[in-house]
């Protein structure tokens, strides 16, 4: 089949994968590239470049083999960011600029007039006591590169402050633990010509501060549905973001605040392969590669099961069938904390 659009991809996990499995199906050609020999999204991508991120030569060379560039993480180094044409990348770099790092992600919210949780930077021994004797309990995140709950340290009004705190001056963020009724989250994109598509909000269950379960549509009260979109909007908009885009979201007790932005497709989002008429993957590589994108229709109620570790071992063998779908990443190494892979359980939508 002759592919009209080629588009590359830093990063090879299971993101990557779901991207590249979406696009097969669409005409759009794609080109992974990652330093990670083992990477699920090789299977499945036309192209496939193993490299590191800071090997010149070859980002240039992947930056000119391609149409347009995006990525399925956060955290690619800047010198990277450099060597690619900045014209091809999609999302752009204020969409990375502002989110890589928690300290601007925070001042973009403030300056948007959006609610998050009351927080300092942790610079110094004064920022530490300040915060435990005005937030009490709390969560120290760093700045850069935290996911999966890594790079974050509970504490509160009895912690003392100790190495691993004091390694993290001005490198993190102190925030007071919010008691949230629950977290939720809402997956967007945005198009080439500034169309806007939501998928239904989400309800997300963390274990160990990993996403465990994602249930969908999450039934929120109408108006806090629609302010939901409306900051998601404001953000996207004021981003110029092209692509997907994730908010997670803690509902309080009177209203909802953000907790994080992911200037990608996300975890909470993967339901969306068999429960929309189009998943959170093919919106994202329509919407980088210039075609306008449709709103998705839901199909079906979904819950999604993360399978962390060992948990893969139960499904290795099983098929998917009319309630249950599977997806395995194929990563060679079991980890404790690590996402193995995912199952969707779909059943009608009742009203
Ligand atoms: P990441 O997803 O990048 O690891 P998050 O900031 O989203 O980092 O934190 C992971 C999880 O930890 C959240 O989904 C939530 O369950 C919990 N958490 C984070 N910040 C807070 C907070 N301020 N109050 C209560 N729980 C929190
Ligand atoms: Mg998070």
């Amino acid at each position: 089949m002759n592919k009209n659009i080629s588009v590359g991809i830093l990063g090879g996990g299971q993101l990557g994968m779901m991207l590249c499995q979406a696009s097969s199906n669409i005409n759009i050609k794609t080109h992974i590239y990652c330093p990670d020999s083992d990477s699920p999204a090789q299977l499945y991508s036309d192209d496939f470049t193993c490299m590191d991120y800071l090997n010149e030569k070859e980002i240039i060379k992947f930056s000119n083999s391609v149409d347009i560039i995006t990525y399925e993480f956060e955290n690619i180094p800047k010198e990277t960011l450099e060597l690619i044409d900045s014209k091809k990348l999609r999302p752009g770099i204020k969409s990375l600029e502002q989110t890589q790092d928690r300290l601007t992600e925070r001042k973009l919210l403030q300056k948007l007039d959006i609610p998050f949780a009351p927080y300092i930077e942790l610079r110094n021994e004064e920022d530490f006591k300040y915060s435990i004797s005005n937030f009490g309990e709390s969560i120290i995140k760093t700045r850069r590169f935290g996911y999966d709950g890594k790079g974050q340290i509970s504490i509160n009004e009895k912690t003392k402050l100790n190495k691993d705190i004091s390694a993290l001056f001005n490198e993190a963020i102190i925030e007071k633990r919010i008691p949230f009724e629950f977290e939720f989250s809402q997956v967007s994109c945005r198009d080439i010509h500034g169309n806007i598509s939501n998928f239904p909000l989400t309800r997300n269950i963390h274990e160990n501060h990993i996403l465990k379960h994602s249930y969908a549509p999450l039934k929120l009260n109408n108006d806090l549905g629609i302010y939901a979109k409306e900051i998601t909007k404001k953000i996207l908009s004021d981003l110029e973001h092209i692509g997907v885009l994730t908010v997670e979201f803690f509902k309080t007790k009177e209203n909802i605040i953000v907790n994080e932005i992911a200037p990608r497709v996300h975890n909470s989002g993967h339901w969306s392969i068999e429960g929309c008429s189009d998943s959170q993957f093919q919106i994202h590589m329509q919407a980088v590669s210039g075609i306008k994108i449709k709103k998705p229709e839901l199909l079906y109620e979904c819950h999604m099961e993360n399978l962390i570790g060992n948990e893969i071992n139960e499904w290795i063998n099983k098929k998917s069938d009319d309630e249950v779908n599977i997806h395995l990443y194929n990563k060679k190494e079991v980890k404790n904390g690590r996402k193995m892979g995912h199952v969707t359980y779909i059943k009608d939508i009742t009203e």
